[in-house]
Formats: C-alpha cells, sequence, structure tokens
C-alpha cells in the first residue's frame, strides 16, 4: 500500500510539469528548493532536537558562492580556473558551506538549552548582513546575469526544465536521508533526543552525531541555494535572511519534523498558502505588507498545540500500517565477541574513591572489587550512594578522589564512551531508552561499538551486511532476556519492568565482560525476577563480572558471590551474603531504614 502510494506520487511528480502551467510549476519549484531546505531541518530539528533558525545563510552561501564564481570578470589568478562553470560553483559552495558549517558548529552545539538557537539566529543575521555589505557581492543590490544551468549541452533557461533537476536533486536528498536514519549512525543520531549519556555510556560519539546532522542540514540548504541562484540568475540577500529560516523551520514543523516526509508537506503547505495570501491580504486589509507572517504564526501555535508532530503523522495514519509478518526477525552472522577476562580474575578495583557533591560526601572512601565470573551485589538504603558510586566506575560523573582500574587499566578519567569501548555496559536505575523506537532498534544502539561502517557508506545503504548483522545481534539479546514477543513493539508501551530488561539486553549487546545493573529487579513480577536470576546465572558461567545495585534482599542473596553493604556513602559491611545478612551493623542500617 505504502509502495502503490510512492509510486503514484513519483508518476504524479513526473507528469507534473507535462500537464501544469508555467505559473504552477515554478510553484513546484519553489517547493521542491524550500523542501530541500526543510529536510536538513527534519534531520537536525526533528531527530537530533537541534533547533536553528539560521538556515537561510546556508542558501545564501551555496547561492553566492556560484553566483560569484560564475558571473565575476575580475577573478584573482589563482581562482581563474573556477570562474564561468556553475558545477565547479556547486562544488566551491558546498566546500565553503561545509567549512563555515564545521566552525560555527563546533562553536554553536556545544550550547545547550536555548542558547543553541539563539546562536544560530546569530549567526543567521551576520551572514546575512555579510552578503549585503560586501562590494564584491554587489551590496544590496545582489548579483545578476548569472548563467543557467547545462545538462548534457541543453541549457536550462525554462522552470520546466529546472523542474526535474530540483525534484531529482530533492528525491535523492530524501533517499539518502531516510537511509542515514535507517542504519547504525542513524541510530547515534536519532539516539541525541534521549540526552546525550545514555548514547555516551553506549559508546556513541555524541558531538560527531550532532556535527554531522549539522552539516548534512548545511549542505541540503547550500545545494538549494545553488539551484536558486541559477534558476533566477539572480540574487540579492533578501531570500537568505532572518524571517526566510523561521520560516524554514515553521515548514518543518508544521508538516511533521521527525519525518522526511513531513519536509515536502510542509515545504508544499507553507509556499502555496503564502503566495494565496500575499494575493489575497493586501486585498482584505487594503495595503500591502508582510501579513501572511501573521497567519503563519497563528497556525503554528495551532499546530503546537494540536499536533505536536506536525501534519505527517496525521496523513501517514490513512495509510494501513505494514503487515507484521513482514517484520521478519533479522538474521545475519554473529559478530566476533571479545575474548573474557580469566574467571576469578579481578576486573574491576575501586580504591578509595570518594565523590563530592558540594558538601555532600556521596562516596566516602569507597574501596570494591568484581571479578570475572561473579555476581557482586552493592546493596543499602536508598541516598546511600550506590548510584553515584555506579556513575563514577562507568565514567558518567567524575570521581572527586581515588582510583577505578578496569581490566588493570587506570579509567578514572576517561569519559563513558572509552570505558565502554574496553568492555563495561551499564544499564540505569531510571531507564533511559527512546520511547518512540522500537525494542528492537533500542537494543541496537548497544551494538554500535561492534560496527565500524560510517555516513557515506550508511546513506548510499552499502553497509547491509554489517546492519543486518548489528541487527540481528540485537535480536537475540532480546531473545536471551525474553522480550521476543516484543521486539518490534515501541519501547514506550512495555511495562516498566520489561523496559528495565531491555536495558539488560542492550547492555549484553555491547558485548561487555562487566555489567553493571542499577536495581534491575525494580519493577519485575515473582516470574520476571527468577528469569532474570536464570539470566544473570547463566551470564556468570560464561565468564562475565557483573556488579549489582539492588533493593530487594531475597533476590541479592539467592543470587550474589560476594556482598558490599553502603550507608551514608560509606561502607559498612562486606562478605558472603550470609555473613552480611547476621551483621548487625547492616541489620540496623536495613531494619532503622527504608526497607
Ligand atoms: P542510591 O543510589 O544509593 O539511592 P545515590 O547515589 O543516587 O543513592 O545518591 C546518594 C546521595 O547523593 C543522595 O543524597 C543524592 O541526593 C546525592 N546526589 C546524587 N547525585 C547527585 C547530583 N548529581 N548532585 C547532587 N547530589 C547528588
Ligand atoms: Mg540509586
Amino acid at each position: 500500500m505504502q509502495r502503490a502510494i510512492l509510486a503514484l506520487f513519483l508518476v504524479l511528480l513526473g507528469i507534473a510539469p507535462l500537464v501544469l502551467s508555467e505559473f504552477h510549476v515554478t510553484l513546484l519549484n519553489y517547493i521542491g528548493l524550500s523542501a530541500l531546505v526543510a529536510l536538513g531541518l527534519v534531520l537536525l530539528t526533528g531527530v537530533g532536537g537541534l533547533t536553528s533558525f539560521g538556515q537561510a545563510a546556508f542558501v545564501g552561501l551555496g547561492a553566492y558562492a556560484s553566483a560569484y564564481l560564475t558571473t565575476a570578470t575580475d577573478l584573482p589568478g589563482w581562482l581563474a580556473w573556477a570562474g564561468g562553470s556553475p558545477w565547479v560553483g556547486l562544488a566551491a559552495g558546498l566546500l565553503l558551506t561545509a567549512v563555515v558549517a564545521w566552525l560555527l558548529g563546533s562553536f554553536t552545539l556545544r550550547l545547550s538549552g536555548h542558547y543553541l538557537p539563539l546562536g544560530t539566529i546569530a549567526w543567521g543575521i551576520s551572514l546575512y548582513f555579510l552578503f549585503g555589505n560586501l562590494s564584491f557581492l554587489g551590496g544590496h543590490t545582489g548579483i545578476s546575469g548569472i548563467p543557467p544551468l547545462e545538462l548534457f549541452g541543453l541549457e536550462l533557461k525554462s522552470g520546466r526544465a529546472f523542474y526535474y533537476v530540483i525534484w531529482v536533486m530533492l528525491l535523492a536528498a530524501v533517499w539518502i536521508t531516510r537511509n542515514l536514519l535507517d542504519s547504525r549512525e542513524g541510530r547515534a543520531i536519532r539516539a541525541l533526543k534521549g540526552g546525550t549519556v545514555m548514547a555516551e555510556a553506549m559508546g556513541v560519539d555524541t558531538a560527531r552525531s550532532k556535527i554531522i546532522i549539522f552539516l548534512i542540514a548545511a549542505l541540503f540548504a547550500a545545494l538549494s541555494g545553488w539551484l536558486y541562484a541559477h534558476m533566477q540568475r539572480f540574487v540579492n540577500p533578501t531570500p537568505f535572511g532572518l524571517h526566510i529560516g523561521i520560516e524554514y523551520l515553521f515548514m518543518a514543523v508544521v508538516g511533521g519534523a521527525a519525518n522526511v516526509w513531513g519536509a515536502l508537506i510542509g515545504a508544499g503547505l507553507i509556499t502555496i498558502l503564502k503566495q494565496w495570501l500575499q494575493d489575497l491580504l493586501p486585498k482584505i486589509f487594503g495595503a500591502s505588507g508582510n501579513f501572511e507572517v501573521i497567519v503563519f504564526g497563528i497556525m503554528m501555535i495551532l499546530v503546537l498545540q494540536r499536533a505536536r508532530d506536525g501534519l505527517w503523522p496525521i496523513l501517514a495514519r490513512l495509510v494501513p500500517e505494514a503487515r507484521r509478518s513482514s517484520r521478519a526477525v533479522p538474521q545475519g552472522q554473529a559478530l566476533p565477541k571479545k575474548a573474557m577476562p580469566q574467571a576469578g580474575a579481578d576486573i574491576l578495583e575501586v580504591r578509595n574513591v570518594f565523590k563530592c557533591f558540594g558538601g555532600l560526601v556521596a562516596n566516602n572512601d569507597m574501596s570494591l572489587t568484581v571479578r570475572a565470573g561473579e555476581v557482586m551485589a552493592l546493596i543499602g538504603p536508598n541516598g546511600a550512594g550506590k548510584s553515584t558510586m555506579f556513575n563514577c566506575i562507568s565514567g558518567v560523573d567524575l570521581v572527586s578522589e581515588g582510583e577505578i582500574c578496569f581490566l588493570g587499566e587506570r579509567i578514572d578519567h576517561l569519559t563513558a564512551r572509552a570505558i565502554a569501548h574496553r568492555g563495561m555496559s551499564r544499564t540505569f536505575q531510571h531507564v533511559r531508552l527512546l520511547p518512540a523506537m522500537s525494542v528492537l532498534e533500542n537494543v541496537a544502539i548497544g551494538t554500535h561499538l561492534r560496527g565500524d561502517k560510517g555516513v557515506i557508506p550508511a546513506m548510499l545503504h552499502m553497509e547491509r551486511t554489517e546492519e543486518q548483522r548489528l541487527l540481528a545481534e540485537a535480536a537475540r539479546q532480546i531473545e536471551r532476556v525474553g522480550l521476543k514477543a516484543s521486539m518490534f513493539e515501541q519501547a514506550g508501551s512495555l511495562a516498566l519492568g520489561q523496559q528495565r530488561t531491555l536495558e539488560i539486553a542492550r547492555a549484553l549487546a555491547a558485548d561487555p565482560c562487566l555489567l553493571l545493573l542499577d536495581e534491575p529487579a525494580a519493577g519485575l513480577r515473582y516470574m520476571e525476577k527468577q528469569a532474570l536470576t536464570e539470566l544473570l546465572r547463566r551470564l556468570k558461567a560464561e565468564g562475565m563480572g557483573i556488579l549489582l545495585v539492588e533493593h530487594d534482599m531475597d533476590f541479592v542473596m539467592g543470587l550474589a558471590d560476594r556482598v558490599v553493604v553502603m550507608e551514608f556513602g560509606e561502607k559498612i559491611a562486606e562478605g558472603l551474603p550470609e555473613e552480611v545478612q547476621s551483621n548487625p551493623a547492616v541489620l540496623e542500617a536495613y531494619l532503622g531504614g527504608v526497607e
């Protein structure tokens, strides 16, 4: 069904210029150009959660680079070879945009919260004024006499001829964006919305993922600018200002910022509406002015109120979903596994660790070891500092003082990502997963470190063998923890206990030799706890080291080889489960404490 609709859409696109008037073809051209920019914003804002008001400036870079190179008569000697050809202009525009975006991105993407959008406004305005004030770019008058595109010896002077160039490029951009999102790198990008802590703990370089989507969005915008310059054959700064940047964001949000087709819907709707309102409103108000902006503003508020995810999901609901049987369990050759350390060897050594939050000492002189092939339990009343200990070990927090060694190497100065790389994997007390992604995709994030294919192969879907193996591995871990029946369901629809189990599968998918579980049994039913106990026993038998934080005494006592008890940040007891259980200090802490 979906394929049929897509095919119909493509056929309609193909015959449109043959049957429509010149005016409507031009309108479709503008829609295509805007959709290309909005598509970048879908990736950046809708998927990656990074808001940019400054995309119009990148459109300007692409337009001006080619406009200048193809029209300047006084190019400096070293640039002379680049003059005259729109195709060289395209390459130059993309290169320039990539460099500028990389520089801007390295600074602005570090900004968090509201500072990022503000930063994009700042550079959006700066670039706009730069276009208007550089005399060799024609100032506010702009550059005219830009040559038309030439393709296979044909000059593309008419709107109809240009139509195909625009739409073929747009559809190609849609295709590579979809491919990218449906890949290992794409999962890393989609994981950005869940916050960086989980993604980094799974080995994702989140700073890199952010720069990648920022660059792609900027390059799509520059491509749109290049097409625009050679279609209009004239540029001035007006279409590259901040208000147009805001319009692009409108398009992405109204259309449905989390889906590539949303960009087309949004661009189509806003462009047609703008055209129509620009005719209609001045007649109503009896004066000319950009009244359509008011209507867009109201529309934006309505969309944000009524349909947070834009119009695309509403349209998509009209089409019946793909049949379940088509969602086959992924199959693929098993991934290579790291060798497990010798059973009984100390793999983790925490020595005299202190962790302070201001005046609060959450970990006070904590020491413990975990051996390969054993379950070490860390117990203690609420607020004792167990999760803090976990965060220090896994690199989510930095220790204030003390040493942590993993597999004989100091790791207390390493990032969470570097530690994950060395074979430690964890779950979170407060589950951190991507509720809108399927269980399979969530677990596949755990396999991130086990693949190495980058962005370009992903865009072209040339990494399918590796991707298949990663997904197959994720599926195996899902089966192993007993979630097979929910593999294709949205992670957010699972019960809390199952979400915890999902996190265990995700951690296992990274092929760890040390597993850190923060209260995995909380929220599990009796049978599920039994199954979890079984699973942990098996993992232990395979030689994995497990550090377990748990509240449920019965669960711990039946499973742990050794126990460390914490209270108020300090270790108050350590030993075999039965020893600890009869320790007066422990009884005092537990019976007098929360439990
Ligand atoms: P547990 O996991 O044993 O219940 P935690 O490690 O979560 O305990 O917390 C230990 C203490 O440290 C608590 O008093 C908690 O309020 C405090 N704490 C934990 N994280 C932070 C933080 N990021 N900033 C300030 N205080 C914190
Ligand atoms: Mg805790």
